[in-house]
């Protein structure tokens, strides 16, 4: 068990790596391959310096050659996908096409964390061919093309009439492409628990911007970041959840 938990961990932090580099070079428009280098300075990284987590601990989050401050989201991104696969394993405990899904699907919902939390954006680049990969994945696995259907309706709905509701002013295009996508990859009980659990997140967060007086009323708030941690959470618990739903 020790030994599983330690490999999805070891996977986890990789990926994460991974997903810092893509997220850097596709907002950069910068080709996908090639050895990492400084944000800064643009010097190679040394061998040594590309170890998940430890390297960024061992610099002091600093550039080996030109002593920038790097950002420590190359440090949560990693540790926390870390601890998301070692959830996802845990869910299963056994190694099927289910928790390969899932994996995936975490790695995509950090990203858009992330990228919406940065930039304000939900690419196009992401979202359709995932919006494929998943809805065929999940085929094969034994959702129907009616619940499928029926989740991509709802999560891309929802945010359309919003949308035309509030004339584009609370909810971006984005937000309805980031709806269709998950749900696709969710189906339409789980998109439903996604969008309900995004606003109370939201919402919870921005009470406590305002008390802190860290924003006001009317300020731009991420939806796609709240709907992506709604979904890791559904991902790992939403049957928990529908249960517990049930049983009021
Ligand atoms: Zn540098």
């Amino acid at each position: 068990m020790i030994v599983n938990l330690a490999f999805f961990f070891l996977l986890g932090i990789i990926f994460g790596s991974f997903l810092n580099s893509l997220i850097y070079r596709l907002h950069e428009k910068l080709p996908l391959g090639g050895r990492s280098f400084c944000v800064f300075c643009k010097k190679q990284l040394l061998k040594r310096d590309l170890i998940p987590l430890l390297s960024f601990l061992y610099l002091k989050a600093k550039c080996r050659f030109c002593r920038e401050k790097i950002s420590w989201q190359y440090f949560w991104v990693e540790l926390i996908a870390g601890i998301l696969f070692i959830l996802v394993f845990l869910k299963y405990e056994n190694l099927n096409l289910f928790l390969a899904r899932d994996l995936f699907f975490i790695l995509v919902l950090i990203f858009i964390f992330i990228y919406d939390l940065r930039f304000k954006l939900v690419l196009d680049q992401l979202v359709f061919p995932v919006l494929i990969i998943a809805t065929l994945l999940n085929f094969i696995l034994g959702f129907t093309w009616l619940d499928l259907l029926t989740g991509i309706l709802i999560g891309g709905g929802f945010f359309a009439l919003q949308y035309l509701s509030s004339k584009g002013r609370s909810i971006g295009l984005g937000d309805i492409k980031l709806g269709i996508l998950l749900g696709g990859m969710f189906g339409w009980q789980m998109i439903i628990l996604i969008i309900l659990l995004a606003y109370l997140i939201g919402g919870i967060i921005a009470i406590i911007l305002l008390i802190n007086k860290k924003k006001n009323w009317g300020d731009f708030l991420p939806m796609g970041s709240f709907l992506a941690i709604s979904a890791i959470i559904v991902l790992l618990y939403g049957e928990l959840i529908w249960q517990f739903i049930y049983n009021l």
